[in-house]
């Protein structure tokens, strides 16, 4: 039996991207090939509230009891080592067990299921065809992988997953990858993280899309550049601006320029919904 190492796993609204306002099970998963120390920095600055943060970790027993931040990735420990200890090792039975004790009267019904990190493409990819394949999951409709858009699928599991959008008990299954492609202003760089041929390879199993956080008019410029790389590799999928802001001070500072720029440009906006509805709090 397989097993993966869980930062979160709660239910909820999804607040970003495609299905935003869909009710879901957010699967997160350990571990990230970023750090993305730069977002809602001043430009060649990183943030170094995460590593503060680390430095009292033992003060910290559950996700719920960790401080926000303003400053750098708002999902800092479900890769920081120091937070590791707060992730179990669970297998897949457990996390079935787990996921159908949350969902409204035990049942998928119309919930959809965001594996999330992290970044979830990194090793786990061996262990979810023992998850997705569980009896107990056999009504799940739609799924999405919220990636940073860096990790090539698997040739196993790229095969798994087109026979799992074609399997009973459905005529088909929905598949997703919703990429935060990370532009410069989150502290990495461009040629790490912009790849357009790992995206372009997502579009031939499931739905794709991009999304860019934006904070600044260079952001965008930055996005247009990322935009036009991912277009001449052949990228056929939808693009989605979203505003920068873990937190609602930072959230509403941008919202509105964001928009205003998706308008201007005929690009999709994104909100994040969890910020104004939860707080951006863990566990929402
Ligand atoms: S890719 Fe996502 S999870 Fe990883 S460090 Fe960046 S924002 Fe955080």
């Amino acid at each position: 039996m397989s097993k993966l190492k869980i930062a979160e796993l709660f239910y909820s609204i999804q607040g970003e991207g495609r299905y935003m306002g869909v009710p879901s099970v957010f699967l997160r998963t350990f571990g990230c090939n970023f750090k993305c120390a730069g977002f809602g920095m001043p430009r060649g600055e990183l943030s170094n509230e995460a590593d503060e943060i680390a430095d009292v970790a033992h003060l910290y027993n559950k996700y719920e009891e960790l401080p926000l931040v303003s400053t750098g990735c708002d999902s800092y420990a479900s890769w920081h080592p120091s937070f590791k200890n707060l992730s179990p090792v669970l297998t897949t039975d457990a996390i079935v067990d787990r996921t159908l004790e949350i969902l409204p009267e035990n049942k998928w019904g119309d919930v959809h299921l965001v594996i999330t990190g992290g970044e979830p493409l990194l090793g786990w990819q061996r262990s979810y065809p023992d998850l997705l394949s569980h009896p107990k999951m056999s009504y799940l409709k739609e799924i999405t992988f919220e990636t940073n858009g860096t990790q090539k699928l698997t040739p196993e599991f790229k095969t798994y997953l087109k026979q799992w959008s074609q399997n009973p008990p459905f005529a088909s299954r929905e598949i997703t990858f919703s990429v935060s492609a990370k532009l410069p202003c989150s502290g990495e760089k461009f040629e790490d993280a912009i790849k357009p041929e790992v995206v372009c390879e997502y579009e031939e199993v499931g739905t794709t899309y991009l999304k860019f956080v934006i904070a600044t008019e260079q952001d965008f410029a930055d996005a247009e550049c990322a935009i036009g790389a991912y277009r001449a590799a052949g990228f056929k999928g939808h693009v989605y601006l979203m505003p920068v802001g873990g937190v609602e001070s930072v959230y509403a500072l941008n919202n509105r320029a964001v928009a205003d720029i998706a308008m201007k440009n005929g690009l999709r906006y994104s909100d994040r919904l969890q910020v104004p509805l939860f707080k951006n709090e863990w566990g929402t």
